[in-house]
């Protein structure tokens, strides 16, 4: 079973991802992790793409696509996986497209105000890469394994807004390739929405496959 999760930034994919892999036993894919371990071990390719990740701008399709195809011929992946900030163009649909069989794509549809919110409020341990709504939860180590938190660049209000027009300008393509193939269910978010929450629904849908 291979699902994609879509949605804007900060709509809480990588927390349904987290939900997905405990329940379904997949693999979670995430392509800005993967940037982010290249980034921090300094490879040829985190010195690629350090300037377009720390500053919200997307890295270009033909090293993203060559990235994630890599990630995904790797053996782990043959129990299926769950894309998290793949594909956001539709050139990257459709290179997947070729190679990997794709059974459901789960929108997670949120306003302006939400990913403005839970952006701002997002921190990350230094540590485990875990993420942590610590503005909200008024805690300044992680929870987990007591590592610094950190803000990310790219969380920077400045550069929140451009990652979603960014996201807006690219995904209505991405969402009609997937509604003609008939792969498509959309989750409408609410503010007030724990991850749980929007996770019940989730799970309702993947269940059924
Ligand atoms: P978020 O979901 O908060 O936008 P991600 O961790 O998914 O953050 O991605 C971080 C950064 O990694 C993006 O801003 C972009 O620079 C890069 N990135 C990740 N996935 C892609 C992709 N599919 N295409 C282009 N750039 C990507
Ligand atoms: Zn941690």
């Amino acid at each position: 079973m291979n699902i994609i999760l879509n949605g804007a930034s900060g709509c809480g994919k990588g927390s349904m991802a987290g939900f997905l892999t405990r329940d379904f036993g997949l693999v979670h894919i995430s392509t800005g992790d993967l940037f982010r371990e290249q980034i921090a071990k300094q490879t040829p390719l985190g010195k690629k793409v350090e300037s377009y990740v720390s500053t919200g701008k997307w890295v270009p399709d033909e090293v993203t696509i060559e990235v994630l195809l890599d990630r995904i011929k790797q053996p782990d992946c043959a129990k299926g996986v769950i894309l998290d900030g793949f594909p956001r163009t539709l050139n990257q649909a459709i290179a997947l497209d070729k190679v990997l069989d794709i059974d459901l794509v789960i929108a997670i549809d949120v306003t302006d105000e939400i990913v403005q919110t839970r952006l701002g409020g997002r921190y990350m341990c230094r540590q485990c890469g875990t993420i942590h709504a610590a503005r909200w939860d008024k805690i300044d180590k992680c929870k987990k394994c007591g590592g610094e938190l950190y803000q990310r660049d790219d969380d920077k209000a400045e550069f929140i807004q451009k990652r979603l027009e960014n996201f807006k300008k690219n995904n209505g393509e991405i969402l009609d390739f997937y509604r003609e193939k008939d792969k498509l269910f959309i989750v409408h978010d609410k503010l007030e929405n724990t991850p749980a929450d929007t996770y019940a629904l989730v799970k309702d849908v993947v269940a059924k496959l």
